[in-house]
């Protein structure tokens, strides 16, 4: 039975947005995590970073905005988790405790409403209201997990902290049908996201070759439409490296991707 368990046993890597449900073993350790959590928590350069991010979305929006026609009113979307909240706490407590992401751990979190806000971001969406331009979260949070994200936003002060403005999600994790629905109304001028699936829709499925040729073929909209923020913990990007990885753990599936000389 213990065994039967063990290789069966169905975790969900890593938190908050995107979907990422991977068979690893439960004896499995989540020293994964250990890096990337402490280069977001600790590094000078993960801070810097966020800074010169938003740095560069308020200039693309100014620009964006001169260039605007006008037709409809203007709006930015901003996603929630390691955009503008900073939930790595529940990755280290994950690597503590040696638990694998579960939906029910991450409602404790997020019932908190403890999450700071990320560098620059509060100053994004406060700037983006002073020049009339509405601001819109487009998260994976659940509509469930509305009340205490809206506690959390609020008690930093960000901009548009409303429910009409958090277009949560009721059913499916694609932001695709979302971000159509506000663009029927609103010209977006900056998209601000972790995961580039928070950008565009062509970014929610990631072939064989992970993204890259997409990312190519898009290279104009980066620091100009797109503003994309570093997240080395969890993504779109990794569930494809474990879809696509081969062996028995996440560290060995992990290792046979990295490249050497
Ligand atoms: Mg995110």
């Amino acid at each position: 039975m213990k065994k039967l368990i063990i290789v069966t046993g169905m975790i969900i890597l890593a938190s908050c947005g995107t979907i990422r449900n991977t068979t690893v073993p439960q004896a499995e350790t989540q020293d994964q995590l250990i890096l990337a959590t402490l280069w977001y928590q600790q590094s000078a350069e993960m801070k810097a970073l966020y800074y010169q991010c938003y740095r560069n979305a308020e200039t693309a929006l100014e620009e964006n905005l001169a260039g605007s026609d006008k037709s409809k009113p203007a709006a930015v979307v901003l996603d929630i988790d390691e955009t503008v909240l900073d939930n790595s706490p529940y990755q280290g407590w994950q690597v503590i405790e040696n638990k694998p992401f579960s939906d029910q751990d991450w409602r404790r979190w997020v019932d908190l409403a403890e999450a700071k806000p990320l560098p620059g971001a509060v100053e994004f969406t406060r700037y983006a209201d002073s020049l009339g331009v509405e601001v819109f979260y487009i998260s994976n949070r659940t509509v469930g997990e509305m009340g205490p994200t809206l506690a959390n936003l609020r008690a930093y002060g960000f901009a548009d902290v409303d429910s009409t403005h958090l277009l949560l999600k009721e059913t499916g994790s694609s932001k695709i049908e979302r971000r159509e629905r506000l663009e029927s109304i609103y010209e977006v001028l900056v998209l601000i996201g972790d995961n580039l699936a928070d950008h565009s829709g062509i970014y929610e499925k990631r072939d064989a070759g992970l993204g890259f040729a997409a990312v190519e073929a898009d290279k104009n909209l980066f620091g100009t439409r797109y503003i994309v923020l570093p997240n080395p913990m969890y993504g779109t990007w990794l569930n494809e490296l474990m879809k696509q990885g081969e062996g028995a753990t996440a560290r060995e599936k992990l290792v046979k991707m990295l490249k050497g000389f």
